[in-house]
């Protein structure tokens, strides 16, 4: 059984019928890196990096970010370790940045929008330490991924800071690699351009805490509009549909990191969507995992597809079999 000792806990799983699905953690800090091994899982899908940003005086030197992006590494020695490049702005504010203030934060500068324009010299030193950290010993397991993406060009930029750093760090004699390289998709614009970042892109990543708010025009920490905050409305099903269905026949693979992607009650569902990654909150890693070797991959596309085909959550609901309680 899964829980029989930490060897069984760490194997990789797949599917009834044989689909590998990894399962991954989500991690805002260096002292979540061993408990995410230990509940055993597949690396990390998505290392928030602001946590090296926020409650301090100054932003982080190139040293301190390679240190511990190189930590991050370590932790999962044999596994793909996906860091995020510094979200902020919206509800993340960050003093010593001087980020607009805004009327609607989390319609304006945030995100890789704060990298490209007002925070370029951030963004470049993040990309040195990780670039630097690609080329350690287990740096082949880095991905680099850019947040609330909403833009072709944005990637097309990204891509190409990513090529000057490189260029600058080789003119320096300089260790580097360049690693895999993503987008979130957690804007509707991003999921409506899926495609077209994926054949630019190796990978993408699903971000349903921010695509349920874009989708449903509901403010993810709003109480009052909480029930609108909805990720299985099909409208939000259809975009998650749309990004799964953009890499396919590509070399591109799809994870999701948002909150949905830790709920056992769905695994099912995101597999039959045809994600090949789920990146979750340390604690749910077994139970998803135990979740998955159950799914029959066939079954679990038509369940996918029926949901999609759904026209209101009650819907959805009905066809995952779940009461309202359960979801
Ligand atoms: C998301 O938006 O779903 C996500 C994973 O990013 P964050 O929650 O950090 O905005
Ligand atoms: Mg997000």
């Amino acid at each position: 059984a899964l829980e029989s000792g930490p060897d069984a806990i760490r194997e990789r799983v797949e599917t009834a019928d044989g689909r590998p699905v990894e399962v991954a953690a989500n991690v805002g800090g260096e002292a979540e890196l061993a408990p995410a091994a230990e509940r055993g899982a597949d690396g990390i899908g998505l290392f928030r990096t602001e946590f090296l940003f926020v409650d301090r005086e100054a932003a982080p030197t190139e040293e301190e970010q390679f240190e511990a992006v190189t930590a991050a590494l370590s932790a999962f020695p044999d596994d793909r370790v996906v860091v995020r490049t510094l979200d902020v702005g919206g509800d993340k504010p960050v003093p010593y940045l001087d980020l607009p203030d805004e009327p609607n934060p989390f319609l304006g500068r945030r995100g890789i929008r704060l990298s490209l324009d007002e925070h370029a010299d951030l963004f470049e030193t993040q990309l040195r330490a990780l670039l630097r950290a690609a080329a350690t010993d287990h740096g082949d397991g880095l991905a680099v991924m850019f947040p609330l993406v909403t833009r072709v060009e944005e990637v097309e930029r990204a891509v190409a800071t990513v090529e000057s750093v490189a260029a600058d760090l080789a003119d320096e004699g300089v260790a580097h690699a360049v690693p895999e390289l993503g987008a979130m998709v957690e804007t509707p614009a991003a999921a409506f351009l899926a495609d077209a970042l994926a054949e630019r892109l190796d990978f993408l990543s699903v971000g349903t805490n921010d695509l349920a708010q874009y989708v449903m025009a509901a403010d993810r920490g709003n109480d009052a509009v909480a029930d609108h905050h909805d990720p299985l409305h099909p409208a939000v099903l259809r975009a998650l549909d749309r990004a799964t269905a953009a890499v396919e026949g590509t070399d591109a693979w799809v994870g999701m990191c948002g909150e949905m992607a830790g709920d056992p009650a769905l695994t099912e569902l995101l597999v039959g969507l045809g994600f090949d990654e789920l990146s979750m909150s340390a604690v749910t890693v077994p139970e998803v995992k135990r979740r998955v070797r159950e799914v029959d991959a066939d079954a679990a596309r038509s369940l996918a597809a029926d949901a999609v085909a759904c026209e209101t959550r009650a819907e959805v609901l009905d066809v995952l079999g779940l009461d309202e309680r359960e979801a």
